[in-house]
C-alpha cells in the first residue's frame, strides 16, 4: 500500500487516519475497545489443503437426482413410499380421494368467482 496520499493522516474518503477508539488506525483494518483491550480480529490459515484434497472433498458435494417410483393406479411419477400426488392411492388403494377434494376446491373457488362478480352465489355444499 502506499501511503503518499495518506502523509496528511487522512484516508481517500476523507476520514481522519486514526480509530476513535483508540486501536488500530481504519487503514490497518477493524479493531475495537473490548473491556480497555484493544481486539482485533486475525484470520490465521492454519493448514494449507492442497487444489487435490479440496477438490476430493468437494466430489461428494453435487446434486444427485430424485429417486421416483411409478404409479401402479395412474401409472405417474410418484415418491417411493409415498401417496400418489396425481391420484391419491398407496398400495394399491385409494388413501386420499384427490377427485373429490379437486371436485370440492373447484366448486369452492367456483362460487367465490362468482361473489366477486356479484352474482346469486350457486348452491355449493361447504364443509
Ligand atoms: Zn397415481
Amino acid at each position: 500500500m502506499d501511503d503518499v496520499d495518506r502523509a496528511g493522516g487522512s484516508l481517500p474518503d476523507g476520514r481522519p487516519d486514526e480509530c476513535t477508539c483508540g486501536g488500530l488506525p481504519p487503514s490497518q483494518g477493524f479493531a475495537f475497545l473490548y473491556k480497555g483491550a484493544i481486539v482485533a480480529p486475525i484470520m490465521v490459515v492454519r493448514m494449507r489443503h492442497t487444489r487435490g484434497h479440496t477438490r476430493n472433498r468437494r466430489s461428494h458435494h453435487g446434486l444427485e437426482a430424485v429417486a421416483l417410483a411409478t404409479c401402479s393406479n395412474c401409472g405417474s411419477q410418484h415418491r417411493p413410499h409415498h401417496m400418489c400426488l396425481n391420484c391419491g392411492f398407496y398400495k394399491g388403494r385409494v388413501v386420499i380421494d384427490l377427485l373429490a377434494k379437486k371436485k370440492a376446491r373447484e366448486a369452492r373457488m367456483e362460487a367465490k368467482r362468482a361473489a366477486i362478480r356479484g352474482e346469486e352465489p350457486t348452491a355449493v355444499e361447504t364443509k
